[in-house]
């Protein structure tokens, strides 16, 4: 499973104002892996897949993706370079339609062909779009637009996806589904960082996670070993 390193973050410090919100963390992706970091609300994860992907800057620390150091580059540069994230909250274009939204995932892409290519696929992936790409994405359902966000990122053909908290809001059954798709495309070949309150659900499906809290990693390794962990049973999985 472990192949080559695709992502590695080092001593990373980030601030908001005054608030300390990652206070020197350091992680690894490799290839072919999903890797979940779970932790309660405010922990920092978000802030983590913000500042991988150059929305937020940090104080100190470096992030390196595929062996390029990508600090200090622009959020649309990450996105050529082959990282896509699925925002929280899923954050679809509301007003626009379900083709328009995938049609800016690849917004890059100028070969036609490649795009047919990758829309095919989206939409083997889930049909549900395809029979809805002419409505708007507002009018779908919860489910329908974490798919619509899955798809528009994919449209990038990412090396490596940030999903963050794919089962927010989402009814059980629909939970199942989102992470059942989530890995498949690993099994498919991408490569994924997934960030989870449904520590139970995350942990079913990554190989390696990392615990945060309050902007500390304080507890990783595979997931069988975190599950049986008592302070993440405790915290994160019910008792
Ligand atoms: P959640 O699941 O609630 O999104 P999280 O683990 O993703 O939690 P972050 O959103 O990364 O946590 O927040 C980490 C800390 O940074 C929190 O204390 C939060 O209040 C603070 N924070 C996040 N974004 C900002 C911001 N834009 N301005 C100021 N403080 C922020």
């Amino acid at each position: 499973m472990s192949g080559k390193e695709v992502l590695r973050i080092e001593e990373l410090n980030v601030f908001y104002g005054a608030i300390h919100a990652l206070k020197g963390i350091s992680l690894t992706v490799n290839e072919g892996e999903i890797v979940t970091l779970i932790g309660a609300n405010g922990a920092g994860k978000s802030t983590t897949l913000n500042t991988i992907c150059g929305l937020v800057k940090p104080k100190s620390g470096r992030i390196i993706f595929e062996g390029k150091d990508i600090t200090d580059k622009a959020a649309h540069d990450i996105v050529k370079m082959g990282i896509s994230q699925v925002p929280e909250g899923r954050r679809v274009f509301a007003n626009m339609s379900v083709m328009e939204n995938l049609e800016l995932g690849a917004y890059l892409l100028k070969d036609k062909v490649e795009f047919k290519r990758r829309l095919t696929k989206v939409f083997e992936r889930f049909p549900r779009l395809a029979e809805r790409k002419g409505q708007l994405a507002g009018s779908l359902s919860g489910g329908e637009q974490q798919m619509l966000a899955m798809g528009r990122a994919l449209m990038s053909a990412p090396r490596l996806m940030l999903l963050d908290e794919p089962s927010m809001g989402l009814a059980p059954l629909l939970v199942k589904e989102i992470f059942a798709i989530i890995k498949e495309l690993n099994e498919q070949g991408t490569t994924i960082l997934l960030v989870e309150q449904n520590a139970h659900m995350a942990l079913s499906i990554a190989h390696k996670g990392y615990v945060l809290e309050t902007g500390n990693i304080v507890l990783s390794g595979p997931v069988w070993e975190l599950a049986e962990n008592p302070q993440v049973k405790e915290a994160y999985l019910g008792g």
